[in-house]
Order: structure tokens, then sequence, then C-alpha cells
């Protein structure tokens, strides 16, 4: 039995909160300003058979009894696991009971991986970190720009300023909000090439893409390695999610065989507003987090539509289809494809283009070489080239982001000409 100096009476909100980090062992609490020595038990996680409480002087505030609490379990010797970890941080959700202590330590040993980082993976990415979810990952293959602040809630001005890839200054300030949590920026195109590796030995996936063939790439690999995956997605004031389990809903493809045809409506024709994404976050977030809990039963188990505007909502259950091609036959179109030489950034007057085989370019020597076109701005992840009507946003990784043309042969003539073939 340990012995923990604190300052509460009864198995209050500090002591439930703070004494799990004791682990399987068990500790007697020592609360000097009252009459009598108090005994807890935390067995599993959980404090068990308290003594009869006493009455608990008004000054105690509880978040001083946590510190006070974890102060003390910091300094003790023979607790079995991280004795350092402050669980004060998430007492309030300690307190709702399907999470509990036992939940928290589970989401403390959880990895969540969110595949784009614009309005909904910030969102995504700052509840889930603040909730304590332990590893992170974030990829993301964008910079951020003015247009974002409105409603991607991770990035400042600054980070406009400075052109950061949006995956690293997402971590940067994540590290900030909770420095507990392991938060991986990727910068990187999501690709058939690349998607296995980055989802790989992760519990779920959150969709915060902006495309459908992102979406059923994510779906292919999902259905293939059996991973769950969140859905979601958000234009104007309408925003949709769903969750899939590949071994027992229905996934994407049950639900949309095929892309929907011609133009869709999206952010950039359109228009959204941050409570639509806000709203789908949400769910999504919940979501993910009863997953990780292992409470896969109480899972909404619907395709949501709701538009915050109109104030309507929609819910259909989806039923798997046994003829699906994806979750039925185990065909991967999407992964097993070629893949592309350039993608369209819809409607933002940008071509991406992939460099032919993955290389490291050196900035400082491209820079220099550049230097003689045009107006050349770099930072440690990327450059940014002014050059005619065009602006090239390259990547150390020989990725560039043209603006400036939509013709997807135009913008490879001015990469050929510029960075290479
Ligand atoms: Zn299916």
């Amino acid at each position: 039995m340990s012995q923990i100096v604190g300052q509460e009476a009864g198995p209050g909100p500090g002591i439930r909160a703070a004494l799990p980090a004791a682990g399987q062992s068990r500790a007697l609490i020592i609360a000097p300003h009252l009459t009598r020595v108090q005994s807890f038990f935390c067995e599993g996680g959980k404090v068990v058979a308290p003594s009869a409480g006493l009455p608990l002087p008004q000054s105690v505030r509880e978040s001083s009894v946590g510190a006070a609490l974890v102060a003390a379990l910091g300094n003790h010797r023979g607790c079995p696991h991280k004795p350092s970890m402050n669980r004060e941080k998430y007492s309030r959700q300690i307190l709702f009971p399907p999470i509990g202590a036992e939940g928290q330590e589970k989401l403390l040993e959880s990895r969540a991986v969110i595949l784009g980082c614009g309005a909904l993976g910030t969102a995504q990415a700052n509840a889930l970190a603040r909730a304590g979810v332990g590893t992170l990952r974030i990829v993301d293959r964008d910079f951020v720009e003015e247009s974002n602040l409105q409603r991607q809630i991770l990035f400042d001005e600054a980070d406009t300023r400075e052109r950061m890839p949006k995956a690293i200054a997402a971590a940067r300030k994540l590290n900030q909000i909770n420095s507990e949590v392991k938060v991986e920026g990727v910068v990187e195109d999501v690709d058939n090439r690349n998607i296995e590796k980055l989802v790989s030995g992760f519990q779920v996936v959150l969709d915060a893409t902006d495309n459908f063939e992102a979406r059923y790439l994510l779906n292919d690999v999902a259905v293939k390695l059996g991973l769950p995956w969140i859905y979601g997605a958000v234009v104007a004031s309408y925003g949709m999610t769903m969750t899939i389990l590949p071994e027992s809903t229905a996934c994407l493809a049950c639900l949309f065989p095929s892309p929907p045809e011609g133009a869709h409506e999206t952010c950039d024709t359109v228009g959204v507003i941050s409570p639509a994404v806000s709203w789908v976050a949400a769910i999504q977030v919940t979501e993910a987090l009863k997953i990780l809990l292992g409470r896969r039963q109480e899972l909404h188990g619907a395709m949501l539509a709701y538009d915050i505007w109109k104030n309507q909502l929609q819910e259909i259950r989806p039923r798997k289809d046994p003829q699906c091609r994806v979750c039925g036959a185990k065909e991967f179109a999407y992964l097993n494809r070629t893949a592309p030489t350039h993608t369209s950034l819809c409607g933002r007057d940008s071509v991406q283009i992939h460099a032919a085989a993955t290389r490291q370019l050196d900035l400082a020597e491209l820079r220099a070489r550049l230097e003689q076109f045009g107006r050349v701005r770099a930072n440690d992840f990327l450059l940014v080239f002014a050059v005619d009507a065009y602006e090239l946003t390259v990547f150390s990784d020989g990725r560039a982001i043209v603006k400036g043309t939509h013709d997807p042969a135009v913008a490879r003539s001015v990469y050929a000409k510029y960075i290479g073939a």
C-alpha cells in the first residue's frame, strides 16, 4: 500500500481522477486538514471500498485536490505505471461514466489517424488531443492560406504568413495544447502508394478528406485491413457522417457504389460555415472515442445528415450489400490502380504535380537556382516560387502545387521547365 498526501474527504472527483495513476496498487490517502486519516483503494484503475466520507471543508477546491494528489503520486515509489501522468487534465471526462478512469487509461494508450487537416481534420485533432488520445497521426498535403482561418481551428495568421504545411502547423499547436499526446504531422498526399503504410497500426481512421476519390481509396484500404473508419463531409451548412466497421456494417461502396456523376458542390464553389463543420466533427470524434473505448454497441449505426441552417436532420440505416464490389467481392479498384501523375485541387485554380519517383529535393539549392527567374520564399518544408502568371509551391519530396491554371498539361510544363521532369 502506498501513502499519498492529499486534501479531500470522501471519494470525491479529485481523488477519483488522481488515484488511478497509482495503477494496480492500493493507496492510503492521508488528508492532513481533516480530523482523521482516510483510506481509499485503487484496484484495476477504479477507486473501490472507500471508508465513510468526512465533511469536506468548503475551501478545498477540486482542482487543488487533484494537483496535490498528483504531485504526491509523482514522488511516491512502487507505483507500477506512469506515476507522472497528470490525470487532473482529464478529470471532467473521467467523471463521465462511459469513460471513467479505466477508459481514460485506454484512451492514453490509443492510436488514431486523421486523413486531411482542413476544417474537419483540425476540429477532430483538437478534440482527440484534448481528450488524451495518446497517439495521433495527421496527414495533409497542403499549406495554410488566409481563407482557411474562418473554420480551420488550429491555424492562425502567422501560419498563413509563413505558409506552414497544415500537418506541421497542427502538430505544433496540438503539442502546446496537450504535450502528453504524441502527434505526428505527415506532409504527404494520400494516394494508393502510401495509404496502407499511413494507416497501418492505428485503431481508427477519421476521414477529413475533401473528395470522393480519397474516400473510396480509404474505404478500400479499411476493408482490406479490417480497420474502422469514420466518413465525414461538409459543404455550405450541410454535413454527413457514417461509421464503417468493415466486418459488420455497410461500407461506403455498399451505400454509394460509384461516385456521383458531374460537378459537385464544394466548399470552394458554394462555401461552408464553421458550425456545420463542428457538427460533423463532433459526431465523428464521439464515434472514434466509442471505438477506442471498445463500446461499439453504442455507435449510432446510421448515415446521418444534417443541415444546421435549415435544422433538417436525416437518418438512414444502410444495409451491407452482399454484392458490394469492395466488402463483398474484395475488389480494391482504387487501391490497386496505377497512381495518377497529377491531381487537380478542387476549385482553387491549381493543379498538383506528383514527382515521377520519390526523391528528396535540396530546397536551398533549388532556391538559389530559381531566384534568377522570379521571387522565391521558403521555410523548412517548402518553397514558393512566383514566375509569370504562376505560383509554384514545391515540397521537399518533389511534389508541387501549381497555382494559376486548371490545365494539367500547362502545370506539368511549368513544373518541367523550372523544377525538372
Ligand atoms: Zn460494401
